[in-house]
């Protein structure tokens, strides 16, 4: 075998684990079906969790140099109050948020890879090899292990053992607004007028530049783009920037796969890192700093299992199953509290109570920001003492729109 390890995809978990295994002197090669650098639609934001992760692969520098960096997130809530919470960067995390469009940011990523010694392929895959490896282009590449970094592609997926059982996907649609006059410093989340669960965003990409989008993460049919279209035209705050801007690019909407608590995530021959494994926030929607952990994670189990099996065919399921134990460790509490959120809580009536409420109000805002970036357990928003505020205090009269 040429390969020890075929990893698909080359966005921030395949480039990520192709990082660590070449690292570690593992034979790997990279196989994308775009040529790069390509664009992939996102908000484009880097958690400080996404930045630590960025840390481990040695490439924090690379990126930051070229982002806007931001330390404030301003919301706005259903009924119209606005509050803003700054980034406590807890944990050696970073106080801050990256925003660098992924077209730049997944071609850091991939070239940090093979500069650490991976190979890169461009092909679309559509054939797992039943002995291990992949099919490219007709031609056979045997591989102890396959690693599944496809995103919320589901092709090549519903080929595998990780099949979904139903549905999986939300929605969401983003635009680039150039030649803004002032963008402003801060991350922008908007909660009114439109409908929920999900938000708008407007992140800053530069001093006149701003990635405005629309994340719908309810289960009705809803067709992303031309809402996304609408708010940009109706919207006070959206069609605000957007008539300030000189140059509105394509509006791209792309799914999101969030159900991380029931996607499989190893088999025979095979694992799944990133949103392959369902690995996407479902309250915040942002999933590319645990697409970097589970890379680090399944780079991890794969070499111990390479070492324990030696030379052969595919990896036997059992070799592998340190990869989803810990997983679950990492992640099971957090997507738990973050579903029961989106589920329970991002209502117009739970948003209204929470934002604009002065301190109390803002203690919490604090705390679940923390928890939706790492930077504290998910047990630190259910604390009485955090939720009592949210069910006595009063509604403030909203601010007008700009
Ligand atoms: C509109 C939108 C906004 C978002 N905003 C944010 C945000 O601000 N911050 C954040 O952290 N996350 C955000 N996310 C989520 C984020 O984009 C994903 O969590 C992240 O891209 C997952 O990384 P990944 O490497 O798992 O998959 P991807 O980045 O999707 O990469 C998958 C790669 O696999 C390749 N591929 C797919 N199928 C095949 C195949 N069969 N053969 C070969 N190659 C294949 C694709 O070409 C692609 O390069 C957003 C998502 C959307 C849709």
């Amino acid at each position: 075998m040429q390969y020890d390890v075929v990893i698909v995809g080359a966005g921030p978990a395949g480039s990520a684990t192709a990082w660590h295994l070449a690292t570690a002197g593992v034979r790997t090669l990279l196989v994308d079906k775009s040529r790069f650098p390509r664009d992939k639609v996102c908000g484009d934001c880097l958690s400080p969790r996404a930045q630590h992760g960025l840390a481990r692969l040695g490439v924090l520098e690379t990126v930051a140099a070229e982002a806007h960096a931001a330390s404030c997130i301003r919301f706005r809530a259903p009924g119209g109050a606005e509050a803003s919470a700054r980034l406590a960067g807890a944990d050696n995390r970073p106080a801050r948020t990256l925003v660098l469009p992924r077209y730049r940011f997944d071609h850091i990523l991939q070239r940090h890879a093979l500069a650490a010694g991976a190979d890169f392929r461009v092909a679309h895959v559509r054939t797992l090899l039943p002995t291990g490896g992949v099919e490219l282009d007709g031609t056979a590449v045997p591989a102890q292990l396959v690693v599944i970094a496809t995103g919320a592609a589901l092709s090549l997926i519903k080929r595998t053992p990780f099949a979904p059982p139903g549905p999986v996907h939300t929605v969401a649609a983003r635009a680039y607004l150039r030649g803004i006059r002032s963008p402003g410093p801060d991350l922008r989340i908007f909660l009114d007028r439109l409908p929920l669960p999900g938000y708008a965003w407007l992140f800053p990409t530069g001093p006149d530049s701003a990635n405005l989008g629309y994340w719908y993460a309810g289960r009705a049919p809803m067709p992303v783009a031309g809402r996304l279209a609408t708010l940009l035209a109706e919207h006070p705050a959206l069609a605000g920037a957007r008539a300030d801007s000189d140059d509105i690019g394509r509006i791209a909407g792309y799914p999101i796969r969030c159900d991380f608590l029931r996607a499989p995530k190893a088999a025979t021959g095979v694992l799944a890192v990133g949103e392959a494994a369902g690995l996407v926030n479902p309250f915040t929607g942002e999933g590319i700093d645990y697409a970097l952990e589970s890379a680090e994670l399944a780079a991890v189990s794969a070499q111990a299992a390479l070492r324990r099996a030696g030379a052969g065919g595919a990896l036997a399921a059992a070799a592998l199953a340190d990869y989803p134990r810990a997983l679950n460790r990492r992640f099971r509490g957090l997507f738990r509290v973050m579903t029961a959120a989106r589920r329970y809580g991002a209502n117009p009536w739970v948003f209204d109570r929470l934002f604009g409420r002065g301190r109390h109000g803002q203690d919490l805002v604090d705390r679940l920001v923390q928890v939706c970036f790492g930077a504290a357990p998910p047990t630190r928003v259910l604390a009485p003492a955090a939720l009592a505020p949210l069910l006595l205090s009063r509604p403030r009269r909203p601010v007008t729109d700009e």
